[in-house]
């Protein structure tokens, strides 16, 4: 809706950094359709590796196999594809779409855990920032700003309740039919926050020149709008 406004803009990237749950991927998503750009969710790339780990019988908590791990990563290959089943974006590890696989909180878990790990976040921060040097670049995660697009020209940094935000994952769990309480959905949403901001590796820390989005009481519409007038804005500063 958007589109005529944006059509003679500069290319830019738009980091987007924030909490579990709080609605980065489906802003993104919507940015980089109004906009035309490529789409990178990093989470999913960490729980791409995740999976891969899992299906290897690596081991990971307490003590993780490093040199398995490290072994791994040089047999991983992650791309995002449009599946021409779904007819959507999706998520590849060596060659199979694994999105149906890798939003399971199990999987979440161990990604949170294994993105601690400095040789992973090497790894996958060098594919990250050499799809950012082609700009027109939508990347959520949470060290987007802080590291792997610290030139971006927008950065936006989204927060939301925490009780909104479970119940919003909770729902969304059910909706894909998954089996699992609220209070799990709570408790798993609590670690994985901690972890993510208390880790020595790139914690989740808003930049200094991050717009703060909080959407606990905006529709997705809303969002949209706010973050295409600093889209705007960015633009006027930056030609
Ligand atoms: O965003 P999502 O919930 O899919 O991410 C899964 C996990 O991957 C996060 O909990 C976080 O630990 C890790 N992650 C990260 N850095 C990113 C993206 C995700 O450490 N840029």
């Amino acid at each position: 809706m958007f589109f005529l406004y944006v059509s003679n803009w500069k290319v830019i990237n738009i980091a987007i950094d924030g909490y579990s749950s709080c609605g980065k991927s489906t802003l993104a998503k919507q940015l980089a359709q109004e906009l035309h750009y490529t789409y990178i969710d990093t989470g999913a790339m960490y729980r791409a590796v995740a999976l891969y780990v899992t299906r290897n019988n690596i081991h990971i908590e307490n003590n993780p196999d490093l040199s398995a791990l490290i072994n791994a990563l040089n047999d991983i290959v992650i791309d995002f594809r449009n599946n021409t089943q779904s007819n959507k974006r999706e998520v590849y590890l060596n060659g199979e779409s694994v999105e149906s696989f890798i939003r399971d909180p199990k999987i979440a878990a161990i990604a949170s855990q294994i993105s601690q790990i400095r040789q992973v976040r090497d790894k996958l921060q060098q594919w990250q920032k050499k799809i950012a040097q082609k700009k027109g670049v939508v990347m959520d995660g949470r060290d987007i700003a802080t590291v792997v697009m610290p030139d971006a020209e927008l950065k936006i940094f989204m927060t939301a309740n925490a009780e909104i935000r479970a119940m919003r994952r909770y729902n969304e769990l059910l909706g894909a039919g998954k089996n699992i309480t609220l209070e799990e959905v709570k408790q798993e949403q609590a670690l994985r926050d901690y972890q993510d901001t208390h880790r020595t590796e790139d914690p989740l820390v808003q930049h200094p020149k991050a717009r703060i989005l909080d959407n606990s009481l905006l529709t997705t519409e809303a969002q949209l709008a706010l973050a295409m007038k600093w889209v705007q804005e960015v633009m006027q500063v930056s030609t």
